[in-house]
């Protein structure tokens, strides 16, 4: 490992008593270190459909006289102006959940709710791909948190099985109630028959910018920053992410998170006061 950092201050009491203050930096060095990463990644991820649209607009002038080229050029311009907005997008959602407490306008969020939104977010590129979208009811589950952040996590889950899968596959999203250390936990996985990711890629899948194929992320509109967020607010909401994959097959993706009954102990759960 790296090797710790320490400042030191030796604080003279009295004539023979010496204090010494350690204090571990080793922390606050990775913490700058994530800091830096993050910028160095943000300027690069920006400046590259930027580069592009500069690029793109200094040759549909000069391609004035050509109508066939102008219109090529605009409709690329037209795909980079949407990964620019979509990377915007990501970068103040991810800053949103790590800077507002999810805890603040927590409320029991029905899972059936919060499945629906995802599905209706990818519906699009599904039926492109005709990717039949196989939902369960879990029509008594609820978990307990914030609403926008929670739809924003499983929204992305369901975006990445639907994009990093082949057309007229299946996408499969799940409920269900499992006992937790402090009480029920609520488990919500969805299962694609994609591309699956190795052993190597998952360790490294929820950091900020990590693409297995930047190519195809790219190609997909992906920025590298949707498993990071997930991850965020699965940890801020005392939950966690995890991924179960096998290569060639499919992944799993489950997220768990705290049951809305058995964090407002006393208080009755939603669909029971309805
Ligand atoms: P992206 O915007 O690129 O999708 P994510 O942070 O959401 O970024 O995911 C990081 C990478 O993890 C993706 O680029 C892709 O390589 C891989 N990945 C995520 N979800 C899946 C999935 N369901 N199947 C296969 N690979 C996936």
């Amino acid at each position: 490992g790296e090797p710790l950092a320490v400042s030191a201050r030796v604080a003279p009491l009295g004539s023979r008593l010496v204090l010494l203050l350690v204090e571990d930096l080793t922390e606050a060095r990775r913490t700058e270190a994530v800091r830096r990463d993050f910028v160095a990644n943000v300027s690069h991820e920006l400046k590259t459909p930027v580069g592009a649209l500069s690029l793109l607009s200094e040759a549909v002038m000069d391609a004035a006289d050509d109508p066939e080229a102008v219109n090529r050029f605009a409709g690329r311009m037209q795909v980079e102006a949407t990964r620019l907005t979509s990377l915007v997008q990501e970068i103040i959602d991810l800053s949103r959940v790590q800077n507002d407490d999810p805890l603040e306008g927590a409320e029991p969020v029905a899972v059936d709710d919060l499945v629906a939104e995802a599905v209706d977010r990818c519906r699009h590129p599904a039926n492109a791909k005709q990717i039949t979208m196989a939902t369960g009811g879990a029509p008594d589950l609820y978990v307990w948190g914030h609403r926008g952040q929670l739809a924003a996590a499983l929204g992305n889950l369901v975006e990445n099985a639907v994009n990093y899968s082949p057309a007229r596959t299946r996408v499969g999203i799940a409920g269900r109630r499992v006992p937790g250390p402090g009480g029920d936990l609520i488990e919500i996985s969805v299962t694609d028959q994609g591309t699956g990711i190795s052993q190597a890629d998952r360790e490294r899948i929820f950091e900020r910018f990590y693409r297995v194929d930047p190519a195809r992320s790219r190609a997909t509109g992906g920025t590298g920053l949707g498993l990071s967020i997930v991850k965020h607010v699965a940890a801020s909401h005392g939950g966690e992410v995890t991924v179960w994959s096998a290569e060639g097959q499919g992944s799993t993706f489950t997220l768990r998170l705290p049951e809305a009954g058995s964090v407002r102990s006393g208080e009755s759960r939603k669909d029971e006061s309805a």
